[in-house]
């Protein structure tokens, strides 16, 4: 068995632990390409994962577009969570439609409002929830563990792609046809809301496409958070 095969084979006995001893559970997709690897994997296996995307109101259309690519792949369709009117209305009405540019504490409220409150809203209930994150993505996640325990939610976190490659990420897309983001071709590694998220040159980080006017240590929109810090919990393994 190679390197790859061994990881996706720890992948998918992952995945299946969770469907089979944390329900409920839920997949948080971003519909970026690790996400479709996962999308894959649950629906091809026809695990009992939820799937779920927050629709922040600022994603690329193309983004969107992979809405429509996993119906029409998978026959299913992904549940969506958006953020309150009311609450965005307030903060675009006091600070401007683009203030996340002015300071990073600005940044966050928007994330906070059009991610952190939907996501919250869309874990409650749930025993464990899924991510694709991988530790090579950023400085902030040199540590992240298959699994941890997620004390600020009360639940399981797992990452179950964790120790993959971004060449793994890519081998399993094409060895599999799975649907992703055509941005992906267009020098996009890492996709998040459109204007939080521009392409890198060929050498660049992978995160330098996001929230680039930024330090690296600040690159995280408050997903991975606790009490406002960025917080590794080790695994509870
Ligand atoms: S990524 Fe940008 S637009 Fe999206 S929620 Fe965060 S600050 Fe707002």
């Amino acid at each position: 068995m190679s390197d790859f095969e061994a990881r996706l084979a720890a992948t998918k006995a992952t995945l299946e632990e969770i469907a089979a001893e944390f329900t409920p559970a839920v997949f948080a997709s971003s519909l970026a390409a690790e996400d479709m690897v996962l999308t894959d994997l649950i629906l091809r296996n026809q695990l009992n994962i939820g799937i779920f995307s927050l629709e922040t109101g600022r994603l690329h259309a193309e983004t969107l577009g992979m809405l429509d690519a996993v119906k029409n792949t998978y026959g299913t369709a992904i549940t969506l969570f958006k953020p309150e009117a009311a609450a965005v209305d307030a903060y675009v009405q006091q600070h401007g439609l683009n203030a996340f540019y002015d300071s990073v504490e600005m940044r966050k409220e928007c994330c906070r409002i059009r991610k952190v409150e939907p996501l919250n809203r869309a874990l409650a209930g749930n025993k464990a929830w899924v991510t694709g994150q991988r530790r090579a993505q950023a400085a902030t996640r040199t540590e992240l563990a298959v699994q941890e325990d997620d004390i600020a939610h009360g639940m399981q976190k797992f990452n179950p792609l964790a120790d993959w490659s971004e060449e793994d990420v890519w081998h399993y897309i094409r060895s599999n046809q799975v649907p992703y983001n055509p941005l992906h071709d267009k020098g996009y590694p890492s996709i998040g809301c459109e204007p939080c998220t521009r392409a890198i040159q060929p050498g660049e980080d992978v995160r330098a496409g996001r929230w680039w006017w930024e330090n690296p240590e600040s690159k995280e929109c408050g997903l991975h958070v606790v009490d406002g810090k960025l917080i590794r919990i080790k695994s509870a393994n």
